[in-house]
């Protein structure tokens, strides 16, 4: 019998390759066996941290730059005699074998923490090389994502934006059992170009090795699948090179979201009309020190030769809460996505902020290209007007801010007032309007981008938008729901930056509707009483719309009279069907 598992395809395309795990570190105990022959224990540990760093080598003569400096410098940790000599100290006093290494490290690991500074820093790659080589005593996989050789489906409870940020090529697709579809992971895989499902929790009962066919649109997982679905279908959608606009010609940008330099080359390529969000902080995700303006300035000048004429949006880094850069320390927090992210870490460490500004505006500068600047998490007029004046007082001249906070999609009309645009970061948005963390799978409901209260800010802004005669872009993943798309522009949305991959079903739906439809369907998604109401509703008058166009009727404003003749169809049908 066929077993289908159902998630959330966040991420489109289809894979289909053995399941691999996200292995978590084994926990060790004093109570676990101590090994019958000290001598064999002794030579084992050796071995073990021998083992590791060899590995922890190799991966680093795979990589470039930073991140082979650092696994060369945690493979030279796991062969430090000291370590080991404290590992054979604690196994002589009866530890067993595991926990002794397991202790040995936090011994160190504790003294390094006292240092601070750089030496803290090591602390992650210390513990990491304990979890390593316990794992190897033990014959149990390696922690962290795996790097088979081969292709496999990882699976894994939830990946944290490292471990998405480190996959390798051998990762054709994803599956987590958590996550929601605006976290990270969906947000990465999306610009990998990877197929992924999340808040899927049945894919934990999946062994490893078993082959899985995932599919990233329809959200559905497939172990074992019959041989004749295991060839992996080709996109559906064909590319569109012309600009983004209805099909009575309003211009809607159609534009990229990027994380780094080769998203922005691989956009660059596409027939993108330019970069809507560059998340800056992806850049930085595993640095320990905090990049200078120079290296920061060869990045950013980079992306603008790559994108030439067309327009490109920056957004300062949004550090913090399920993002935290290990430069920038923000102190312990209880509720990280209510506290210190965004525009508010420029309170804690203005010089970052200033040097990225400065960057920014030397980048622009070297190339002769234009730059728009934005600041992730502003609440507030008064926040979007220092940010403002700030970024102008580095000599950046189009200045936005995101609108991500319930606050500020209220009072957007102000916020307009004082800068030059402003971006819907509908993840956010979402999350704080509805009040269920974007990274909670079980929340996925809730964090729906069809919700109608998300819906009625998103109006609001649409309207501050028009008043102020200012553009209004989307740059959340709500842009990349092709049908969603289309409500957006009816709401007043000017601009949509979506992952690449995402573009041409955007391009096709926006082509496929008027201005006026765009505005009808979107007061039928926010008439509408629930999320699925609302996709429910809109997905039946813009297939209306498509056949009163087939049946040659005027395209403009076709979807109202159509939905009400097909709802008085169904209201007579419905009488005839209870007298
Ligand atoms: C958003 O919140 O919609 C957004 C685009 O920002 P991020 O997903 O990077 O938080
Ligand atoms: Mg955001």
């Amino acid at each position: 019998m066929r077993t289908i598992l159902r998630g959330r395809g966040v991420s489109p395309g289809v894979a289909c390759a053995p399941l691999a795990r996200l292995a978590a570190p084994l926990v060790t105990s004093a109570e676990d066996p101590v090994g019958a022959d000290p001598a064999a224990e002794r030579v084992r540990v050796r071995e073990a941290f021998a083992a590791v760093a060899a590995d922890l080598e190799a991966r680093a003569g795979r990589v470039q730059g930073e991140t082979a400096e650092i696994l060369t410098t945690t493979a030279a940790m796991a062969l430090d005699p000291s370590l080991l000599a404290a590992a054979e100290d604690l196994m002589g006093a009866g530890t067993p074998t595991g926990h002794a290494v397991t202790l040995a490290i936090e011994g160190f690991c504790e003294q390094l923490d006292v240092l601070g500074g750089y030496l803290a820093e090591r602390v992650t790659d210390l513990r990491d090389v304990g979890h390593r080589t316990v794992a190897h005593l033990a014959g149990v996989p390696m922690p962290g994502v795996p790097a088979p050789g081969y292709p496999v489906v990882l699976a894994a409870r939830d990946l944290a934006p490292a471990d998405t940020a480190s996959l390798g090529a051998d990762v054709v697709a994803l599956v987590t059992e958590e996550g929601g579809p605006t976290s990270h992971t969906a947000i990465l895989a999306r610009s990998l170009g990877l197929p992924a499902v999340v808040g899927c929790p049945d894919i934990a009962s999946v062994a490893e090795g078993t082959t899985v066919l995932v599919d990233g649109t329809t959200g559905v997982v497939e172990p074992d699948p019959p041989d004749e679905r295991r060839a992996v279908p080709a996109a559906m959608v064909p590319a569109a090179d012309t600009p983004g606009a209805t099909a009575d010609g309003h211009r809607v940008a159609l534009l990229s979201n990027i994380g780094t330099l080769v998203d922005a080359e691989q956009a660059a390529a596409t027939a993108s009309e330019g970069v809507g969000l560059f998340r800056t902080e992806f850049l930085f995700l595993d640095r320990r020190t905090r990049p200078d303006v120079a290296e920061q300035t060869r990045t950013y000048a980079a992306v603008l030769r790559a994108f030439g004429d067309r327009r490109v949006v920056v957004r300062t880094l949004d550090a913090g809460s399920d993002k935290p850069l290990p430069f920038l320390p923000l102190g312990h927090e209880e509720n990280p996505a209510l506290g210190m992210r965004g525009l508010r870490t420029a309170a804690v460490h203005p010089g970052v902020l200033d040097d990225q500004l400065t960057a920014l505006a030397a980048a622009a500068e070297e190339t002769g290209r234009a730059v728009d600047v934005m600041a992730p998490m502003v609440a507030t007029a008064q926040e979007a007007e220092r940010f403002a004046a700030r970024a102008r007082g580095h000599g950046l001249t189009r200045v936005g801010v995101m609108i991500e906070v319930p606050a500020a999609a209220l009072r957007a009309r102000e916020l307009l007032e004082v800068v030059d645009f402003v971006s819907i970061g509908t993840n956010d948005l979402g999350q704080y309007t509805m009040a269920a963390d974007r990274t909670a799978g079980a929340l996925g409901d809730l964090l729906d981008p069809w919700q109608p209260a998300l819906l009625d800010l998103v109006a609001m802004v649409g309207e501050a938008g028009r008043t102020t005669d200012k553009p209004v872009g989307v740059c959340g993943e709500a842009a990349a729901d092709p049908l969603l798309a289309a409500v957006l522009v009816g709401l007043g949305v000017t601009s949509l930056s979506t992952a690449p991959a995402s573009r041409p079903a955007a391009h096709a739906q926006l082509s496929a509707l008027t201005a006026q439809e765009c505005r009808v369907a979107a007061d039928r998604a926010r008439s509408a009483r629930s999320a699925d109401a609302a996709r429910a509703t809109v997905a039946e008058c813009v297939h209306d719309a498509g056949e009163a166009r087939v049946a040659g009727a005027e395209p403009t404003g076709a979807v109202g009279p159509a939905r009400s003749a097909r709802a008085d169809r169904q209201g007579r049908a419905s009488a005839e069907a209870a007298s």
